[in-house]
């Protein structure tokens, strides 16, 4: 009678283990896959912004544009996708000169020469 309960109790305590192990397996899976999933739209949606984005000084300080509304719209409008950073002027400014001054907006009409130009005059007056 005693061997009977001890049976059934380990029975018991088998069928809870595979239930746990089977339910451990799906967790795993889904977790894997959840994983596997994150990481390609995670590297995806980072490559979109722009590479100078941490240590771009528009988007960092208030110094290249002190106006938050308009530096919201510029971050919005430029930084943070593929197709339109490349046309910001400070990004192509800094990609050819190495350099991005602070007066240099993403939208200025300025040429490159005439940045270096006014680089140069802002520099002898300092
Ligand atoms: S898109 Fe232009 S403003 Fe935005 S982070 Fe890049 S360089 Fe700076």
């Amino acid at each position: 009678m005693e061997e009977d309960g001890f049976l059934r109790f380990y029975e018991t305590l088998s069928y809870l283990n595979l239930v746990y192990i089977i339910t451990l397996g799906i967790f795993m899976i889904q977790a894997i896959e959840s994983f596997t999933n994150f990481v390609p739209a995670f590297y995806k949606n980072m490559t979109k912004v722009c590479p100078n984005y941490g240590g771009c000084r528009l988007v960092q300080s208030k110094v290249v544009e002190p106006d938050d509304e308009k530096r919201e719209a510029y971050i919005e409008t430029y930084c943070l996708k593929e197709e339109t950073y490349k046309l910001c002027k400070r990004y192509i400014t800094r990609k050819s000169l190495w350099i991005c001054p602070d007066f240099v907006l993403p939208d200025t009409n300025l040429t490159e020469d005439e940045i270096i130009d006014l680089y140069e005059k802002k520099e002898k007056q300092t």
